[in-house]
């Protein structure tokens, strides 16, 4: 019998691990992947990379981490998270305790007993007295149901479970299916070897040209020698990143005039010198309709200023407001428009109908491919917890009390009517839209605190109230009432609108980490008042 069960070793994971242990509490990892790293793990496709800086995308937990590893790039590739990771996972002596390759399907709550019941699908069993799903915001796939998907002879890839051993696309011609971050971060890699590119895209995008590169000599050790600052920073940044990554030109719009009182001369300007973003920095854009059309009319002009073909141009330009999606980054995506080698296929304008063994057939004709490449997104949030079947005392399934009484959790912490459950980096908390590391450090050192006060008070359950829970959903329905992101005719998966039938409703915390970050503080020292202790 475990104290702890943690499911999943990406960052979360890694670091739930190394804070129960720590405690004396007894814990093992159970992980699908065949290694550390979650979705860093799975997303190894060309070009992956994470859009905030490395120095502040790191634990924060271990000075002696800090000092041991070093960053060689301003914003980190997937292989050197992946790196990280691991060495984080050898340095603590964690790996012992995660069990890889091994997929949880159900876990039931024994209320006699006060254990989880937890079962892979190899049938192996587990008890624990407390679980931590640590399953990850973005973990679970969503391949489009377009017919003969299967019947395609050549190679299908899927971003989201690329191969370990790479895929060489040389003098291949390629299809790209998808145009979120993962297919526009994909496309100038994919666009340097194949022999052709077709970028299917359902939605023009919205994305912030940014160039990554390597530290100069001593750069890195400066800004190390600098950590307790650059924390101390990050802990009063909204995004739990106080130097604003690939996001730095947009990061003071709020101190930038209204688009809507600028001259002509003005945003040709802001074009001339910012580009694309110079579209987007005005402070009124997130805030005032009209401006956020303007600013996207403005988008339309710098994008036609990389573009060389107007028509491309046209069809790359977004026709919906910005703020709807999540913001990009791309290092090359509109300039791979103007090679030989890229052609942009508008679904709107041609849809696909099915696809065959030898390519595509669009509502224009046949195009012949040797590899389909998906890049079409996850089910997020919810979705690795809404497939594993997880019953509390009741009985009642997770997904069903989801499906009848809406998501939602306390604190983005735990789900009442599921003791001894708690989850991070899931549906309630800020990491949607903030550093996902320091708010999992935040949420772990938040659940560990309340395991100890369970078990200090020789408590066998602890339970977020129905009360509580419903507090912070209407606290969060408040928060985005007026939001772009919920206006009709946006659809992103951090509204879940990209699943069918999933809830069309904001599953984050919208009110930024220092505002969390008390939150909890705040639980905790009053003595976990949202939880019921029996
Ligand atoms: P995504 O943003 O949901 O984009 C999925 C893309 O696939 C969209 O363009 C979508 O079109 C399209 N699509 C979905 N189903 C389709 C279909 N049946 N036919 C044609 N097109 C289809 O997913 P993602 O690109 O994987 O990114 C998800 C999130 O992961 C990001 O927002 C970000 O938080 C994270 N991420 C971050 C980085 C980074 O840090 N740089 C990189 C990759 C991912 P619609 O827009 O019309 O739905």
């Amino acid at each position: 019998m475990l104290d702890v069960l943690v499911v999943g070793a990406g960052l979360s994971g890694i670091y739930a691990l190394h804070a129960l242990r720590s405690r004396g509490l007894k814990t093992r990892v159970l992980e699908a992947g065949a290694g550390v790293g979650g979705t860093w793990f799975w997303n190894r496709y060309p070009g992956a990379r994470c859009d905030l800086e490395s120095i502040e995308y790191s634990f924060s937990f271990s000075p002696e981490i800090e000092a041991e590893w070093s960053w060689s790039e301003l914003m980190p590739p997937q292989a050197e998270i992946e790196a990280y990771l691991n060495f984080v996972t050898d340095r603590l002596g964690l790996r012992d305790a995660i069990r890889f390759e091994t997929k949880v399907a159900a876990m039931h709550f024994d209320p006699a007993a006060a254990v989880w019941n937890v079962r892979t699908e190899d049938g192996d069993e587990y008890q624990a007295q407390f679980v931590i799903a640590a399953t990850g915001m973005l973990s679970v796939p969503i391949d489009p149901a377009i017919s003969g998907m299967e019947s395609f002879a050549g190679v299908s890839v899927y971003a989201s479970r690329y191969p370990r051993d790479g895929i060489d696309f040389t003098g291949k011609r390629v299809a790209l299916i998808g145009t979120g971050s993962t297919g526009v971060q994909a496309l100038p890699i994919l666009a340097r070897s194949a022999r052709h590119v077709h970028v299917f895209q359902r939605s023009a995008a919205y994305t912030l040209p940014t160039t990554t590169r390597v530290f100069a000599p001593g750069e890195f050790e400066a800004l190390r020698n600098n950590y307790p600052d650059i924390r101390a920073s990050q802990r009063q940044a909204r995004a739990a990143a106080a130097r604003n990554g690939a996001f730095a030109a947009l990061a003071f719009a709020a101190e930038r005039p209204k688009l809507r009182e600028a001259s002509e001369a003005e945003r040709k300007a802001a074009l001339d010198e910012f580009g694309i973003a110079g579209a987007l920095y005005w402070s009124d854009v997130m805030a005032d309709p009209i401006a956020n059309e303007m600013a996207r009319e403005l988008y339309g002009q710098a994008v036609s200023r990389i573009v060389r073909d107007p028509a491309t141009a046209e069809r790359l330009t977004p026709r919906y407001p910005f703020g709807c999606k999540r913001p990009i980054i791309d290092d090359g995506f509109y300039e791979a428009f103007n090679r030989e080698n890229v052609t942009l296929v508008d679904l709107q304008e041609e849809g696909i109908q099915r696809i065959v063994p030898k390519g595509i057939v669009t509502t224009r004709g046949t195009i012949d491919f040797d590899v389909i490449f998906y890049a079409t997104g996850f089910d997020a949030l919810t979705g690795a917890l809404d497939r594993i079947d997880i019953r509390g005392p009741s009985s009642r399934l997770l997904r069903d009390a989801w499906r009848e009484d809406g998501p939602g959790s306390y604190l983005g912490l735990q789900i009442a009517g599921f003791p001894n459950l708690f989850i991070v980096g899931s549906l309630g908390g800020p990491g949607a839209l903030a550093n996902v590391i320091p708010c999992s450090e935040l949420q772990i050192d938040t659940i560990v605190e309340c395991i100890e006060r369970a078990r200090a008070h020789d408590c066998d359950t602890v339970e977020a109230t129905a009360l509580a829970q419903a507090d912070w959903g209407e606290l969060i329905s408040e928060m985005v009432k007026d939001s772009i992101a919920l206006s009709p005719g946006c659809n992103s998966w951090w509204i879940g609108s990209n699943v069918p039938g999933k809830p069309r409703t904001f599953l984050s915390y919208p009110g930024g980490y220092p505002e969390y970050r008390r939150k909890l503080e705040r639980e905790a020292e009053e003595g976990f008042p949202g939880f019921e202790f029996a």
